[in-house]
């Protein structure tokens, strides 16, 4: 019998997860899993337990740098239309973690619901904006969310709500491995308004990101009352290239995987980078990607 016997029509072996990433790098997944429903999703996990098979759980891949030897392991993506439902009720809203944050910002802004709008430019799936605690100047998913329902490593299934639900800068206090959905609070308000925010945001990210180019955006979490960008403005860092991967010119916290570039050429740009910030300011600059090997 095989591993996941009974499962073949969601299971893909080698699967390559370049085209998984916004960053378009990385090599292939021993098995890749896109389970319909949460009843085959508890059998993968279980499968994956009996067999000892790690699991990777992925989103829009718009914040991962995965290895270019690939992974030995399963990775699960929750993108099946049972995972990307999205349900309005008043001013409450429950987003399946595999619903598309940038429409879903859209869908508030037509129905007149505020909250999200902050999220407007940032890539991703309700899942890894949850987990991520996607967000910026403008604000960040967590101020919004008010319960989470959650899948363990074991398939067992339970609901995390504030104050016990905790957001802080770029991370949660969701330790379990799914996040299944998320229950948002929004307030009813003005679509014209919301729209304009919205506007004003996207001008913002235009004047000041590199759009258009292989990214996964902002490689390193802003040190305390510091931008890591303008630290590695600083240092002289714009520019810099290694193998394919170079330095923005547009935004120092931005990593651009050019032609040819590999994952690797990204890491050792990372080091890099870290290496000689640490010399300048003496200040450690911690990864806001996810590096998968
Ligand atoms: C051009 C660009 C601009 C960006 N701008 C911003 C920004 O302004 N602010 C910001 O915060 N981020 C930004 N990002 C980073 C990224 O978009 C966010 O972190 C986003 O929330 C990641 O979502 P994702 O679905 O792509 O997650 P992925 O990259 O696929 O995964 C990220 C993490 O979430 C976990 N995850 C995903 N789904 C689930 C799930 N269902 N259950 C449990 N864990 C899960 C993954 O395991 C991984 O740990 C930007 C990225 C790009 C490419």
């Amino acid at each position: 019998m095989s591993i996941f016997d009974g499962l073949e029509q969601i299971v893909e072996t080698d699967y390559p997860l370049a085209k998984c990433t916004w960053y378009g790098l990385g090599g292939a997944a021993d098995y890749f899993v896109r389970p319909k429903t949460v009843e085959q999703l508890k059998q993968v996990v279980q499968r994956c337990n009996e067999n000892e098979i790690p699991i990777y759980v992925l989103g829009a891949g718009s914040n991962l740098l995965i290895s270019d030897d690939g992974l030995r392991a399963a990775v699960i993506k929750l993108e099946a239309e049972k995972f990307a439902q999205t349900q309005f009720d008043g001013e409450q809203l429950t987003a399946w973690a595999g619903a598309e944050l940038a429409k879903l910002v859209l869908t508030c802004v037509k129905k007149g619901l505020s909250g999200i709008e902050a999220l407007t430019g940032i890539p991703g799936s309700v899942g890894g904006a949850v987990k991520m605690n996607a967000g910026g100047n403008f604000g960040d998913i967590g101020a919004a969310v008010e319960t989470v329902t959650l899948m363990d490593s074991q398939g067992n299934i339970f609901e995390k709500s504030k104050p016990e639900l905790m957001f802080d800068y770029r991370c949660t206090n969701i330790t379990a491995k799914f996040i299944l959905n998320a229950q948002l609070k929004l307030t009813a308000a003005d679509p014209e308004q919301i729209m304009r925010t919205v506007k004003e945001i996207w001008i913002y990210k235009k004047n000041n990101q590199p759009l258009n180019t292989k990214n996964s955006g902002c490689i390193f979490k802003n040190p305390r009352g510091v931008s890591a960008g303008a630290l590695i403005d600083r240092a002289g860092l714009k520019g810099l290239q290694i193998g394919g991967a170079v330095v923005s010119e547009k935004h120092a916290n931005f990593i651009i995987a050019q032609k040819n570039c590999r994952s690797r050429d990204v890491m050792r740009l990372t080091d890099a980078i870290k290496e000689r910030v640490k010399e300048q300011f003496d200040i450690e600059l911690e990864l806001e990607i996810e590096i998968w090997n």
